[in-house]
């Protein structure tokens, strides 16, 4: 059942005190019984919720209230439970990190607005260079057909992941995508302004070509990863191909899970049975370390800990105690 809604929206435009607009904000998103991530900054919002129906609602009416927030687009999602725990509202330098000396400005400059159904057909011109402006892990999942996947791990390392394959993108008619299209209202802006001409931008993001009646979210392969509980959602209405592949034996695989090593957490796609077959684990260091999260939870003794990694064809460290 579809009681709850998911709101995925952001606004560059001016907000004056973003502490005491958080502040105020928070104690509103409390009242309505709302939990997601905002953050507000002198440059606009960014934020992800989720609550019941009728809240969500006069959540929305709300915010288009404010002068500010008139024409904010809320990209919706029905749910059947939150996809939060807890309700964050934070007042940061950006709302999007990106951390460029320059900083840029998107209501000054940005890219080319494509809606869907061009940008559809930008995915097939083979003239056009896509860009996806996410992280690797995110690309992993799911991403348009033939799009450029940046080995990046934050937003941040993306202009000079840009920098050094500057030849790959010289004189091409570039067009950036990502989630919701924040990320690229900065990263487009910021092509234009260290010398690439054609630059456009999926307006909307994934999310909104995911919903398009014309498009159907068609070539989009796997899943669009979420920042939120539910990990992943689907995009493309019309097929389903798993692009997604299992970190330890390359089947295809959409499910992601953390690295039981509290000090590395990496993400990595893996079914349930490899995931239990290497210990909830990214590798032998992280599979023997000593804070391991599954290994202390599981409460393995020292042989039978040397009886799981034997079947990997691993041996326990003389270290271990
Ligand atoms: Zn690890």
């Amino acid at each position: 059942m579809a009681d709850y809604q998911v709101l995925l929206y952001y606004k560059y435009t001016t907000i004056d005190d973003p502490e005491q607009f958080a502040k105020e904000h928070l104690e509103f998103c409390n009242k309505l019984g709302l939990k997601g991530r905002i953050l507000v900054a002198k440059e606009g919002i960014n934020g992800t919720l989720s609550g019941i129906l009728s809240n969500t609602k006069i959540y929305m009416e709300k915010m288009h209230e404010d002068s500010r927030f008139r024409d904010m687009v809320f990209k919706i999602d029905e749910a059947s439970q939150h996809a939060f725990q807890k309700m964050y509202v934070r007042p940061r330098s950006e709302i999007v990190s990106l951390h460029l000396e320059n900083d840029i400005n998107p209501l000054e400059v940005t890219g080319t607005y494509m809606e869907p159904e061009e940008f559809r057909a930008a995915l097939e011109d083979e003239n056009t260079v896509i860009l996806d402006a996410r992280n690797d892990y995110e690309f992993d999942l799911g991403h348009f057909r033939g799009a450029i996947r940046p080995d990046i791990k934050a937003f941040r390392e993306l202009p000079n992941w840009v920098h050094k394959h500057k030849e790959q993108l010289k004189n091409k008619k570039i067009v950036t995508y990502c989630t919701g299209g924040i990320r690229c209202e900065k990263f487009s802006g910021w092509l234009k302004t260290v010398g690439f001409e054609d630059v456009s931008q999926l307006h909307g993001g994934i999310a909104t070509y995911g919903k398009n009646e014309k498009t159907k979210g068609e070539l989009w392969d796997g899943r669009m990863y979420v920042f939120d509980e539910r990990i992943s959602v689907p995009i493309n209405q019309v097929e389903h191909h798993i692009v997604g592949k299992d970190y330890f034996d390359g089947t295809p695989c959409e499910q992601y899970i953390n690295c039981a090593n509290p000090y590395c957490n990496k993400q990595i796609l893996a079914s349930p049975e490899n995931t239990e077959k290497y210990l909830h684990s990214c590798s032998y260091e992280c599979r023997t370390h000593p804070e391991n999260l599954y290994i202390k939870k599981q409460q393995f003794s020292k042989k039978e800990l040397a009886n799981r990694l034997e079947a990997i064809g691993e041996t326990l460290p003389e270290t271990i105690s």
